[in-house]
């Protein structure tokens, strides 16, 4: 063993944000893989009791950089953010450390370009010579030489949406999801620069011994919670002549399971359903002939 090298990590480490729209979510979903913890005092550490698992609560702008020091193993974080970081390793002449390993599917929102409500818009090239204020440079960079428009961009850690009103700046580049604060300000999105959601970012490259084992073993899990995080179990009995009618009713279902009870005529089916089920539906279902409905949560699933 060379003495000079310190030991590998035998945890696994995954930064997510201390508090903020994506810090809920991220622990929530952690949780629903089999992970538990026990947290630090200082709320900034939580040590995995169930598996050595262990989470860092830190701010989301800092996840890619943990990443690529190395500090965190995985995060999870705003493609939005992973994807400027990157930007900025690649603008500067750095290879890329991280990728995005999986989309989870919640803190979804949109990277748009806004103007003052009194412009007539009518494409990238009216942004010619202007100011665009943002927090995102290198994605705004990214898309102006895209559209081959020379703008200069003006870089703001937050309060982006208030700098045309403040002279700082024409137009902004910036979050939306309702699109409520740009309104507020009265400020038009025009176009979308780039779609995002919440991601589990890690290294380009994987990990090996303990750690490999326990990222696949995450993934695994994660896969199974986020293919059935809307679908319910759908339980009910029918006679073998309504199938017909039945089956066009389950179109978001995996083949049901289909038992036979009390002779060959009655049948008990299980559905797995990904799409919403609603009472409506399950009125659908009872007039086509379906009995003693029951609708399950469901809460993993391992393929
Ligand atoms: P931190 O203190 O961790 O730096 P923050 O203020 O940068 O917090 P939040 O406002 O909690 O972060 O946003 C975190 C992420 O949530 C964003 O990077 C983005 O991926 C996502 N998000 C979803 N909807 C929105 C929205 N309307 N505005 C901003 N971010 C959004
Ligand atoms: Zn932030």
């Amino acid at each position: 063993m060379n003495p000079t090298k310190p030991a590998a990590r035998d945890r696994l480490r995954i930064a997510i944000q201390k508090s903020g729209r994506l810090a809920e979510p991220a622990r929530s979903l952690l949780a629903s893989c089999g992970l538990g913890w026990r947290e630090s005092r200082d709320r900034l550490f939580c040590y995995g009791e169930t598996l050595p698992v262990d989470l860092l609560l830190v701010r989301d702008d800092d996840i890619p950089a943990l990443i690529a020091d190395g500090v965190c193993d995985l995060g999870v974080v705003g493609r939005n953010v992973l994807s400027e970081a990157d930007g900025v390793r690649v603008a500067s002449g750095r290879r890329p450390v991280f990728r995005e390993w999986r989309a989870l599917g919640f803190g979804g929102c949109r990277l748009a370009l806004a103007v003052p409500e009194g412009w007539d818009w009518k494409g990238p090239q009216q942004l010619a010579g202007k100011r665009i204020a943002t927090s995102y440079p290198a994605l705004l960079s990214q898309w102006l030489a895209a559209q081959g428009v020379d703008a200069e961009v003006v870089l703001l850690s937050g309060s982006v949406e208030i700098a045309p009103r403040l002279g700082q700046a024409d137009a902004v580049c910036d979050l939306v999801s309702s699109g409520a604060t740009l309104a507020a300000n009265q400020l038009v999105p025009v176009a979308t620069l780039f779609e995002s959601e919440a991601v589990l970012a890690g290294p380009v490259e994987g990990f090996d011994g303990v750690r490999a084992e326990l990222a696949e073993l995450l993934c695994r899990r994660l896969d199974g919670a986020l293919r059935v995080r809307h679908s319910k179990l759908l339980l009910f009995q029918a006679s073998r002549d309504r199938l017909p009618s039945l089956l066009p009713l389950l179109p978001d279902a995996e083949a049901p399971t289909v038992m036979r009870i009390d002779g060959v005529d009655q049948l008990a089916l299980q559905a797995l359903c990904h799409g919403a089920v609603t009472w409506q539906r399950l009125e659908d279902l009872k007039s086509a002939g379906a009995r003693g409905l029951m609708v399950l949560p469901v809460e993993g699933m391992l393929a």
